[in-house]
């Protein structure tokens, strides 16, 4: 097989400067300094984007106040909504053209650019969209009595908050947007986005779209840069009203610390985990295998929710690990523009280092590697995926963040233990249990530590669900109707008459 052809379109779009995208215009920044956006199959630059700071920040902060108070607060909550419907449309009338954009900067596989990153953020786009005319407030009973007659008719009112601040990773550079983006505009909030400095280019084309599908100049701002020169500057600005954030737990405490210190209430950290899944002794080894791989392996690992800690009983542990091991050494790595491949490149020069070092470190440890533990020889950030046996569970491979394709493996006896070790870890972004025993399952679910917890599978996240982490894996929710709560400020109103 081969790669695939890129849209002329796709090769225009490399080519021209970029920046940012203030006010309905695309901005290419006042200062001379400049980054490189580095493809991870070949290690070879592929654009510029200018370096933003204080300015961009300040324009882009006051464009997102003034449609906030202004084209936004006048648009019907319908038409909110027919916007984001037009914009999902976009997305997937240029799916291609955005998919191999995605795939060249990140390194994730075109059938995933194509199924997740444009797929999956139009459905979101949907599902945001339907709730513009449903968000609303309720009447209240007031409770104590009346002294001398006088009645009392009371309200609450769902008001949005203001101008929204979204700091995005390098995982999903598309679909994490569009969850901050489609959550803040349903709701009637503005937003500014700060994309990572390692994928800043795919919203640069999807603010085009959206300008296309009819959202008003100012209501989705982009300035790219780093975390220090950019991000900073957005959340810490006057103007901000809710910062929404996805990114490691470090970066999540420094965002919420600050957002503490500064009085500014509303934040959602999504940040990192260490989750688990564990499989019980009635599940043949076979279907261990594929839980596994569905858990695990995905998008090379890069995915918050992808389980890496998994627990295996130990009757089951040996013809387990052969298995992985020999339905790994068959999966196909290679570029991620060819349509056969399953696992590419990891995204960036400093998350390769970082794997090559757990590697070292587990070797170090005495763990057993039984597969993979090295990089592939040639050009780009390709690993191997891994497969770790740990002698137990204090190991750093069973609790240290990999966020790549790295499972770490250990065996237990007593079902009672594997709760418990299954919660013995600062974070609690997901869990997945697997067994056929329904009464087990139900007893377990509410013991497990988890903002999401799956049964029989994993790393399948929907709109229609909450999502969001507990412990050290964040604060507050996306999806669902949870969303809502962190978009908006809840207003009471009491009249008496
Ligand atoms: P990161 O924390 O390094 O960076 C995330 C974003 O924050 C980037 O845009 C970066 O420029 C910005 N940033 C960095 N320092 C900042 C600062 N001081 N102020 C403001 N912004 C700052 O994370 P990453 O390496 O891009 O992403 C990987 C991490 O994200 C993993 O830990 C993963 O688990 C987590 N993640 C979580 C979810 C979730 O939904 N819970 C989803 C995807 C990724």
């Amino acid at each position: 097989m081969s790669d695939i052809t890129l849209l002329a379109s796709v090769t225009a779009f490399l080519q021209r400067s970029h920046g940012h995208y203030i006010n309905g215009q695309s901005v290419q920044g006042q200062g001379d300094k400049t980054f490189s956006v580095v493809n991870p199959a070949s290690d070879e630059v592929i654009a510029t984007v200018n370096q933003g700071g204080e300015v961009e920040a300040n324009a882009a902060m006051q464009a997102a106040s003034n449609a906030f108070h202004g084209s936004w607060a006048k648009t019907s909550p319908m038409e909110r909504g027919n916007c984001l419907i037009r914009l999902a449309d976009l997305l997937q009338k240029h799916s291609e053209e955005l998919a191999q954009l995605e795939t060249l900067c990140s390194g994730k596989t075109i059938q995933l650019s194509r199924m997740l990153e444009v797929g999956a953020s139009a459905e979101y786009l949907r599902y945001f969209a339907g709730w513009s005319s449903k968000i609303s407030g309720e009447t209240l009973n007031v409770s104590l009595p009346s002294f001398s007659g006088e009645e009392y008719t009371a309200f609450t009112r769902r008001e949005p908050v203001g101008v929204v601040v979204g700091i995005i990773p390098w995982n999903f550079s598309i679909m994490i947007a569009i969850w901050k983006l489609g959550a803040a505009l349903t709701c009637g909030c503005t937003i500014v986005l700060k994309p990572s400095e390692y994928t800043p280019l795919t919203m640069l084309r999807v603010v085009e779209l959206a300008k296309e599908a009819g959202i008003p100049d100012g209501v989705i701002n982009i300035v790219n840069g780093t975390g220090a020169d950019v991000g900073t500057k957005l959340l810490t600005h006057p103007l901000c009203a809710k910062v929404t954030f996805t990114g490691s737990v470090p970066t999540g405490k420094l965002i919420g610390k600050s957002v503490m210190e500064q009085g500014l209430f509303h934040a959602t950290l999504e940040l990192g985990g260490k989750n688990a899944a564990a499989f019980l002794s009635d599940v043949p080894v076979e279907k261990i295998v594929d839980g596994i791989l569905e858990a695990g392996y995905l998008n090379q690992g890069q995915i918050c929710a992808a389980a890496e800690r998994f627990y295996i009983p130990s009757v089951h542990m040996d013809a387990v690990l052969e298995l992985l091991t020999e339905r790994l050494s068959a999966m196909r790595i290679g570029s991620p523009l060819d349509e056969s491949t399953e696992m590419g490149p990891l995204a960036n020069k400093e998350h390769y280092e970082k794997i090559l070092s757990l590697f070292e470190k587990a070797r170090q440890e005495g763990n057993e590697i039984l597969y993979g533990g090295r990089a592939l020889e040639g050009k780009g950030f390709f690993v191997m995926p891994t497969v770790i046996r740990a002698n137990s569970a204090d190991d750093t491979l069973m609790n240290e963040e990999t966020f790549g394709p790295i499972g770490t493996f250990l065996s237990y006896d007593d079902e009672e233990e594997l709760i418990a070790m299954i919660n013995a870890t600062p974070f609690g972004l997901s869990a997945s249990l697997w067994t056929n025993d329904l009464s087990k399952a139900m007893r377990m679910i509410p013991r497990i530590q988890a903002g999401i917890l799956w049964v029989n599978m994993h790393t399948h996240l929907d709109p229609a669900l909450p999502f969001g982490g507990t412990k050290s894996s964040g604060l507050g929710r996306e999806f669902g109707k949870a969303f809502i709560e962190y978009y908006t400020e809840l207003k009471s109103v009491m009249i008496r008459h």
